[in-house]
């Protein structure tokens, strides 16, 4: 029987394994030798359920509440159930290629963990008010990010992406105040909370900063938390124990590279705070998606000038970041040079799972004679404005005979001209050759259950902030609805799987997002 959320049991399998900070106030400070503080979430004047995962609470045998009550004010802060003991977690990171010292938990509270049908989870809420890592900000989040927060997370799930989860959205009743721009216009905006899920939400940060502080006492539990609750496979975390826990990390991370790349997702703050010791995606920020494709797509504002984070890159930043978390384990593994051969070993892992993922997206078996193709491919794509997701999604529908351009006419943001008329006749018809010898109705089964239809586009998650922000409480779960499903077609919905419209073309929210939250 599922539980109200008031009424779940909490363990405390992070805390119990793993040094607290002595210190209870919740006071911006360094915190040293510990993983932990303590951290009681701040309550809120009037939360309201705004949407709710049932799959999600399914894992944790949870069932949904009403729109107030007992178990949403669990969810916002304002009850904390019995046995819960509230925490905030200590990490680091590099931010933007620089090392930025002690980060931390500022928003996020856990409330610790619940084992149900799915297994056991941790259980967090994002924008919960203050904790020791908040320095100068507020601890909490508006709506608009946690909206962003909620329905991605789900999509990413149904996209097949590894990645955190999210049980609830609530609003707090509350204004938060941001200044949205950076220009010294700072207004106020709904606030809200997101509860997280995931089996383990320590990144590669937590890491390096006990390696910062040449702190090995609390690099060695870390290690054998991570790997005792979540490596169970590569046996006791000794030098031989971390060293493979690293090399699956590796091949993970090299997957979820190439799988957001596949899927046109730009992450958008690729910080070692921000990298999963999961290998999942986690912490959505100023997320995007691929519309047109532009390899140097980057949504986040602050990342305008260097694009660090754009698109193509991110298959290189998964592995720098690697290289970071390498050089934290050194005291464990007692040699650099077997995990950099770890390391080294990153852009094959990468090469060949973006192989596999695009195999998938054309339709076939991608060797290395087919070089020419795909590179002609990504030049027509970029040459003619082309709409990502819809372009894959309609190649499967592309005839073996006939004007190809009248299956792929849905994905230009404006007709192609003559001379890209025989650009995509030429490349269509070596695609053609290419996939001859296989049964078509196989094949484009085969592509549609790799490319998806619908994704949490940037204008479609925008309408949906707006319609929420003008008093429609059910637009977060009809969206929600759509993209539990995102490769069947739906035809009440065909609206969302569409080409950005004009409007959103340089809107905020749409195509540029800041990382005020
Ligand atoms: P992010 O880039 O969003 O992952 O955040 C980087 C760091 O800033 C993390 O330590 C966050 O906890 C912290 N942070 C971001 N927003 C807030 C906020 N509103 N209040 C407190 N801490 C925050
Ligand atoms: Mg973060």
């Amino acid at each position: 029987m599922p539980a109200p959320v008031h009424e779940l049991r909490f363990g405390t399998r992070f805390q119990r394994s793993l040094p607290v900070d002595p210190d209870m106030r919740l006071w911006p400070r360094e915190v040293r030798g510990a993983a932990w503080s303590r951290a009681h979430p701040t309550p809120v004047r009037s939360p309201r359920l705004v949407s709710w995962a049932d799959e999600v609470g399914a894992l944790l045998g949870v069932e949904r509440p009403t729109e107030t009550g007992p178990a949403v004010d669990v969810l916002a802060g304002n009850r904390v159930p019995e046995g819960s003991e509230p925490f905030a977690a200590c990490y680091g990171g590099h931010q933007f290629g620089q090392w930025a010292g002690q980060l931390g938990d500022g928003r996020a509270i856990a409330l610790g963990d619940v084992t149900g049908p799915g297994g056991t989870f941790e259980v967090q809420l994002k924008g919960a008010g203050p904790t020791p890592y908040s320095r100068r900000a507020d601890g909490r989040a508006v709506l608009r990010s946690s909206i962003r927060e909620f329905i991605c997370s789900e999509a990413m799930h149904h996209l097949h992406v590894p990645t955190t989860r999210a049980l609830a959205l609530v609003t707090t009743g509350e204004p938060v105040v941001r200044d949205m721009f950076y220009d010294g216009n700072p207004t106020e905006e709904p606030g809200a909370i997101v509860t997280r899920v995931a089996p383990s939400f320590v990144r590669f940060g937590n890491f390096e900063l006990p390696a910062s502080r040449s702190d090995r006492d609390l690099l060695q539990a870390l290690a054998e938390h991570v790997i005792g609750e979540h490596y169970p496979e590569v046996g006791r975390a000794d030098a031989e124990g971390v060293l493979r826990f690293f090399t699956l990390l590796t091949e993970r991370t090299a997957k979820l590279m190439a799988r957001w790349m596949a899927l046109g997702f730009v992450h958008g703050v690729m910080n070692t705070d921000n990298l999963s010791i999961l290998g999942i995606t986690i912490d959505y920020g100023p997320y995007g998606w691929l519309d047109v494709f532009d390899p140097d797509f980057t949504p986040n504002t602050t990342d305008y000038r260097e694009g660090r984070y754009r698109w193509r890159q991110q298959a290189a930043i998964g592995h720098w970041n690697l290289a970071r978390l390498a050089r934290a384990l050194v005291p464990l593994v007692g040699d650099a040079e077997r995990l950099d051969a770890v390391v080294a070993g990153y852009p094959e892992a990468f090469s060949a799972a973006w192989r596999e993922e695009l195999s998938a997206k054309i339709g076939f078996t991608v060797q290395a004679g087919d070089d020419p193709l795909v590179m002609e491919l990504f030049g027509a794509l970029q040459a003619s404005e082309t709409d990502w997701t819809i372009f894959f999604r309609s190649l499967a529908d592309v005839p073996r005979t006939g004007d190809p351009l009248l299956a792929l006419a849905e994905a230009f943001y404006a007709p192609p001209d003559a001379a890209l008329r025989q650009r995509w006749g030429a490349w269509v018809a070596s695609w053609r050759v290419r996939t001859a010898g296989e049964d078509p109705a196989e094949r484009r089964a085969r592509m549609n259950a790799a490319n998806p239809i619908f994704i949490p586009r940037n204008w479609v998650v925008q309408e949906c902030i707006e319609a929420t922000e003008a008093g429609d409480v059910g637009a977060v779960d009809r969206l929600l609805e759509v993209l539990r499903r995102p490769y069947e077609p739906q035809p009440g919905s065909a609206r969302l799987a569409g080409r950005r419209p004009d409007w959103a073309r340089n809107k905020p929210g749409c195509s540029a997002l800041s990382c005020s939250s």
